[in-house]
C-alpha cells in the first residue's frame, strides 16, 4: 500500500509499504481521508519527541474510512457490531484503562496513552489498523470528508462540555485556526451572545464571522485586551479559549477575563510565559488546561456534525496524499488561506 512516511525533521515521503494485518481485537480500515493536525506539523519539523521515537512513522490521527476486515476476538454489542463496508471514524487515543485517570473516566489524561499516528501507524496511508473499541460508526448525515473533522471538534467538545459555566455570555477565542473556528461555533451553541475571535490572518477572521463570531479582532493591528474591554462595557470576557498557545495569547487571555472568569488553554505551544498573578488572586480568575477528549466527547462531536449544529466543510482543503510532503511544508512556512488540510489516498 502507499503511505506518507515520516523519517525525521522535514523528511516525509510517499512510499510503498506492506499493508497492515488486523491483530486480535483490531479492525482493518481503508482510509477515506486524514487531516493534518497542528501537532503533526510540530512533529514534521522535529519537535515531537514521541513521534521521533517511532521513526519511520506513518502519522495522522484525524481520519475516516470504511471497514475492510474485522479481526479475531472483536467484541462489540449486538446493536453495534462492525462489518466490512461500515463507514467509520476512529478515536485515535488508546488509553490504558487501568490507571487512576482511566478508572475515573478521564481517559484523555491517561499517562500511559498510545495514539494512532504517534506511537502506532496512523491514517496517512491506504490502510490502517485500529482497536475495534476505538472505531465509531458514522451516521448517514455525516459525509466521509466531514468525518475527518470529528477529532478536531472533539477537542472543543471537551472544552465546552467540561470547562464552561452553563449559558455563557461573552467568549473570546484566541486564534482562528480549525480549533478556534470550532470553538466560536460551540460558544454560540453554549449561549454566548458575544463571541470575539482574534487572529493575525484576515481571511481566517472572515471565516470566523461566517461561522458565528459576532466580532473579530486583527491581533497584529488592534489591542486585543483593550478591544475586548470596549466590547463588554469594561467588564471583560467570562470565558476565553486560547487555541494558539503563545506567551502573548496566554497573557491576553488572562488580561481579557472578567472577574471570576476562566481561561482555558488548549494551544500546545511550549516554553515559559510570564504572567501577572495578582489579578488571578484578587479577581478570582481560573486558568485551566484542556487536553484531547473522552469517548463521550468524541461521540458528541459526531452528533454535532450530523445535526448540522457545527459546520466543518468550509475549513477543509482536500489534497491528494501524494502531495502530502508539499502541504506539510507549506503549512509550516506559508499557510496563507489554508485552514485545515485533509489528505486523501489513492
Ligand atoms: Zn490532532
Ligand atoms: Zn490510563
Amino acid at each position: 500500500m502507499e503511505a506518507l512516511v515520516f523519517h525525521g525533521a522535514r523528511q516525509l515521503a510517499v512510499e510503498d509499504v506492506p499493508a497492515p494485518q488486523p491483530g486480535p481485537g483490531e479492525v482493518l480500515i481503508r482510509v477515506h481521508a486524514c487531516g493534518i493536525c497542528g501537532s503533526d506539523l510540530s512533529g514534521y519539523v522535529g519537535h515531537s519527541p514521541r513521534r521521533n521515537a517511532h521513526i519511520p512513522l506513518i502519522m495522522g490521527h484525524e481520519f475516516s474510512g470504511h471497514v475492510v476486515e474485522v479481526g479475531k476476538q472483536v467484541r462489540r454489542t449486538a446493536h453495534d457490531s462492525l462489518a466490512p463496508g461500515d463507514r467509520v471514524v476512529v478515536q485515535p487515543l488508546i488509553a490504558c484503562g487501568v490507571c487512576p485517570a482511566c478508572r475515573a473516566g478521564q481517559t484523555n489524561i491517561c499517562p500511559n496513552m498510545a495514539v494512532l499516528g504517534i506511537e502506532r501507524a496512523g491514517g496517512f496511508a491506504d490502510l490502517v489498523c485500529a482497536p475495534a473499541d476505538r472505531v465509531f460508526k458514522l451516521p448517514v448525515q455525516v459525509s466521509d470528508l466531514d468525518a475527518t473533522m470529528t477529532e478536531t471538534l472533539a477537542v472543543q467538545a471537551h472544552v465546552f462540555r467540561t470547562m464552561t459555566p452553563p449559558l455563557l455570555r461573552t467568549v473570546v477565542v484566541l486564534g482562528a485556526g480549525p480549533q478556534g473556528l470550532l470553538a466560536a461555533q460551540l460558544a454560540r451553541l453554549a449561549g454566548a451572545s458575544t463571541v470575539i475571535v482574534t487572529d493575525l490572518v484576515a481571511r481566517r477572521l472572515e471565516m470566523a464571522r461566517g461561522l458565528g463570531a459576532t466580532h473579530t479582532l486583527h491581533s497584529g493591528e488592534e489591542d486585543v485586551v483593550e478591544q475586548v474591554k470596549a466590547l463588554t462595557g469594561g467588564w471583560g470576557a467570562e470565558f476565553v479559549v486560547d487555541t494558539a498557545g503563545a506567551p502573548v495569547t496566554r497573557q491576553q487571555g488572562v488580561a481579557a477575563l472578567a472577574p471570576g472568569g476562566t481561561l482555558v488553554l488548549i494551544g500546545l505551544g511550549k516554553g515559559e510565559t510570564t504572567l501577572n498573578f495578582l489579578p488571578i488572586v484578587n479577581r478570582e480568575l481560573h486558568i485551566r488546561g484542556s487536553y484531547a477528549y473522552t469517548d463521550d466527547d468524541f461521540q458528541r462531536a459526531v452528533e454535532l456534525i450530523a445535526s448540522g449544529q457545527v459546520r466543518v466543510r468550509d475549513m477543509i482543503h482536500l489534497a491528494p496524499l501524494s502531495e502530502g510532503a508539499r502541504f506539510f511544508e507549506r503549512l509550516v512556512t506559508q499557510p496563507e488561506d489554508l485552514v485545515k488540510v485533509v489528505l486523501q489516498p489513492g
